[in-house]
Formats: structure tokens, C-alpha cells, sequence
């Protein structure tokens, strides 16, 4: 829906199951509406221009959209260029080749490099170099499979250990691995490097083995099981990472993985396939109708077991739940301005040593960065928030919550970093406005419940710093 113009902040007008609502976009504030106070606002952006009434004021006033400061919340220019941020997440890709052959796979089928030692040195110098006065630094393990470059990945974490410590860092790793080639050394290496452990599992045998197959066709699920209860032995907090395929029902794939004893569970819709943007290939456009059927029977979970107090069923709706995000950042009117660090603070490292916007740019020239072996990075591209400067984020009226998805995705279906897939921004929209009819019927009690459970964290003081 459109935004009003000056001087009113802008808002978005919504309803939910007949109910109406009201969304301060500047504030981060969700307002439930009563029939009337939606038709006086509905007359105001039919006529904007008409002499406001008492009763449009008092509302407007009410709902924090009319005031002094009006005229300058409206979106602001660009920021101006700047120096490079310091890299804080370096996502190593140590090889680009694979043992399976998911049928999402977005690698590109004919590369195989393989990272050297001496690459991997220099992108940790690099790495530790530049970091100037940040302390902590993390460095994630991926491929490819990363477990097929195992012994690299030894001498690495050694090094980056060495070296950070030589600086008076302090380094923690990550990896992302499929899991098939897990053994005890492994295992004893990840648990005593206090790696943090993601491991790519789709759920219930059925869509595992469809959707993660080796090259041949037969499925890994049954090699992987083994394993995974090897290693949640060792690290209970592993996390199962399941890729989620547009028309799949999440809920069994979550319930799958929690049965398989995963403390930490995390979603994702699979990847846009294997695209060579140097070709203009650009991705078939994606129906996210069932995640959005899904979200609104979550919506209305949260209000019943909120209301009646479940704690256990509120934990298990709360793992990986984009409405609790969203319905946080309504409840802290938090505003977010990236929707990732790409290019902020985190970089890839292809297996050649030059720099990407992220693991999933690797090896397409139009996103690299620079490469470790000269002093050629720059991110200024990348600076500028969306919120303030995407012609479609910057009037968009949950540019706060989604800050302009996810720039692998945009860059594979429109063709630019900038421009969001418009099937994604429905997604994102109706993820807040479900999120912000949840908000609106939280009593103070409720919001005391949801902080004292832990599911959300108590708002943070303004003046702290
Ligand atoms: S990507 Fe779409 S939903 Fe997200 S802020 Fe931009 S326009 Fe809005
Ligand atoms: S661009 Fe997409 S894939 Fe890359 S870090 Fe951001 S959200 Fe993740």
C-alpha cells in the first residue's frame, strides 16, 4: 500500500481475519484499529490534501505518525562513501568440490579448485591484518565440503590461532558441513577447537535422501545417521541446518530433526540454482504460499499459547521463527538497516584467494571484492543501506524489518544485488503484518511472560551504550 506524504510519518494500513491495523513505520510500531479510526485514515490518504479533521488529528497524534519531527524522518539521502569496514566473519570456501549432489546445489558444476596452504595463510594475514582494533573474529569452514580439505583445515585453525593470538585476537571458527564425513578425529578436532558445528540435514529420510543424494543417485541419509548421533554425543549444541524447498511443509522437517535429539535447529529456503551471472541467467520466480499459509497458523499460535501460558510449546514454535524476529523488532522498535553483513564485515575467500560479497558470489567476477594477496578491497558499493537508497526498500513499509533480503537472491532472480524478488517482499511483508497483529494484542503481562521465558529479550535501555 502507499505512504502518505509529508508531513506525516509514513504508515501502512492493513487487515488481518476483519481486524485492521496500522503500522508506524518509522517508529516500529504495530496499532490495532477500530472499524472507525480505519475509515478516517483511509480519507486521509484518499484525499491528503483536505483540511484534517479533529478527530484525523487526535488519531494521527494517537498513533505517533503527526509531529514536529515528521519532516525528518522521511528516508534520507545516501551516506556518503567511506573507508572499508573492518572484516569480522571470513568464510574460508577450502575447496569448491563436493561428495553429493543436492539438487539445489547453487556451486557451479565445473568448478573443483581447491584452496593451497599458502592461500589459506595469507588470507588468515589478511584476515587479522585488517581487523585494526576489533578483538573477536570468526572464520567458518565451507565449501564445497569442507571435511574433504580436513587436513588443511587443521593446519589452518592452527595458524589463525597463532596468529591471532600473536595480535591479542581472538579467533572462533564455524563450519558447515554435510555431515557424510564425520569419524572420531573429526569430531575430537571440532570439539576441541570449540567449533561451532552446522550440519546440512533436510529432515525425515524421504526429502533427505531426494533432496541430498550422492552423484550415483543413492540417498546419504542412512550413512549420515550414524554419524550425527556421534556427534550430537560429543556437541549436543550442533545445529541441524535444513534447506527448506519452496512448496515443502516445514513442520515435519523441523519435528524430524528435533526427534533426531538437535537442541538448535535452523531453516532456509533452498538456494536459487546454480546461476552463471556473467550469462544474465536469472531465476524462475518462486512460490512461497505455503511458508506464508504456514505463518499465519503460527500467528495465531503464538496468541493462544501465549494467552494459556505453554512455555514448552511456545520454546519448540520459537526455534528459527522469522514472527518472533519480527514481532521483537516491533516490541523494540528495532530498526535494522542491512538485512546482512555481505560486504559489511563479512567476506568469502574463494579457493583462489580473491574476496567475494559472500560464499554465495564465489567465483562471479561482478561481486569480488579484491583478493588477499594486494590491498584492493573495497566495499563502498555495499555502504549504503537499503532502507535509505533501494527506490523499492526505501518506501517499502517493512523496509525496517527485512532491510532488502538476501543480495545472492536478488542478484539471481532480478539481476541486481538492489532489486528484491517481489515473491520474497510478500513474504517479508506478511511475515510483519502477522507478526504486528500478534504485538498489538500482547498485554504488559504477556510481554513480561515472553521476556521472563527468555523468548525474547527485555527491551534494551536507551541509555545504554
Ligand atoms: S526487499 Fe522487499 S520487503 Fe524487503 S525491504 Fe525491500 S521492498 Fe521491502
Ligand atoms: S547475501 Fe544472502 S547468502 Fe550472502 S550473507 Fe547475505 S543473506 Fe547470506
Amino acid at each position: 500500500m502507499p505512504e502518505t506524504g509529508l508531513p506525516l510519518k509514513p504508515y501502512h494500513l492493513f487487515q488481518h481475519r476483519g481486524k485492521h491495523y496500522c503500522l508506524n513505520v518509522e517508529e516500529m510500531q504495530a496499532h490495532a484499529l477500530s472499524e472507525p479510526e480505519a475509515s478516517l485514515l483511509e480519507r486521509y490518504r484518499a484525499a491528503p490534501d483536505a483540511q484534517l479533521s479533529t478527530e484525523q488529528i487526535a488519531l494521527l497524534q494517537k498513533l505517533a505518525l503527526w509531529g514536529d519531527d515528521a519532516k525528518q524522518t522521511q528516508p534520507k539521502p545516501p551516506e556518503p562513501d567511506v573507508a572499508p569496514l573492518p572484516v569480522i566473519s571470513l568464510t574460508l570456501i577450502l575447496t569448491e568440490e563436493c561428495n553429493l549432489g543436492c539438487v539445489y546445489c547453487y556451486g557451479q558444476e565445473n568448478n573443483t579448485g581447491r584452496m593451497s596452504e599458502a592461500t589459506a595463510r595469507r588470507a588468515i594475514d589478511w584476515f587479522v591484518g585488517q581487523a585494526g582494533n576489533v578483538q573477536d573474529l570468526n572464520v567458518t569452514f565451507f565449501g564445497g565440503e569442507p571435511l574433504l580439505m580436513f587436513p588443511l583445515m587443521k593446519k589452518v585453525a592452527d595458524y589463525a590461532l597463532a596468529k591471532a593470538k600473536a595480535a591479542s585476537k581472538e579467533i572462533a571458527f564455524q563450519i558447515t558441513t554435510n555431515g557424510t564425513l564425520l569419524d572420531e578425529e573429526i569430531i575430537d578436532f571440532l570439539k576441541e577447537y570449540q567449533v561451532r558445528v552446522l550440519v546440512s540435514l533436510d529432515g525425515p529420510k524421504e526429502i533427505h535422501d531426494a533432496q541430498r543424494p550422492f552423484p550415483d543417485g543413492r540417498g546419504s541419509y542412512d550413512l549420515l545417521l550414524p554419524k550425527i548421533q556421534k556427534l550430537l554425543a560429543a556437541i549436543p549444541q550442533a545445529v541441524a541446518h535444513a534447506v527448506i524447498m519452496d512448496d515443502t511443509d516445514p513442520v515435519p522437517i523441523k519435528a524430524s530433526l528435533k526427534d533426531l535429539g538437535f537442541a538448535s535447529i535452523s531453516t532456509n529456503f533452498a538456494s536459487l540454482a546454480s546461476l552463471d551471472f556473467a550469462d544474465g541467467q536469472k531465476a524462475a520466480p518462486r512460490d512461497f504460499s505455503p511458508a506464508i499459509a504456514e505463518n499465519i497458523k503460527e500467528s495465531d499460535a503464538w496468541l493462544d499459547l501465549i494467552k494459556k501460558r505453554d512455555s514448552q510449546k511456545l520454546h519448540h514454535l520459537a526455534k528459527n521463527s522469522h514472527l518472533l524476529t519480527a514481532m521483537t523488532a516491533l516490541l523494540h522498535q528495532r530498526k535494522r538497516y542491512h538485512a546482512c553483513g555481505a560486504g559489511l564485515g563479512l567476506l568469502a575467500v574463494g579457493t583462489s584467494g580473491d574476496l567475494y560479497l559472500c560464499h554465495r558470489f564465489n567465483n562471479q567476477e561482478e561481486y569480488r571484492l579484491g583478493s588477499v594477496d594486494d590491498n584492493t578491497y573495497a566495499d563502498s558499493a555495499y555502504r549504503l543501506s537499503p532502507t535509505l537508497f533501494n527506490p523499492l526498500c526505501r518506501v517499502c513499509f517493512a523496509r525496517y524489518y527485512c532491510a532488502g533480503s538476501c543480495k545472492y537472491d536478488n542478484a539471481a532472480s532480478c539481476g541486481s544485488v538492489h532489486t528484491p524478488p517481489k515473491e520474497i517482499c510478500q513474504l517479508r511483508q506478511s511475515e510483519l503484518e502477522l507478526a504486528a497483529s500478534v504485538v498489538v494484542s500482547l498485554s504488559k503481562e504477556d510481554q513480561e511472560y515472553l521476556v521472563a521465558q527468555g523468548l525474547i529479550r527485555p527491551k534494551p535501555c536507551l541509555l545504554d551504550f
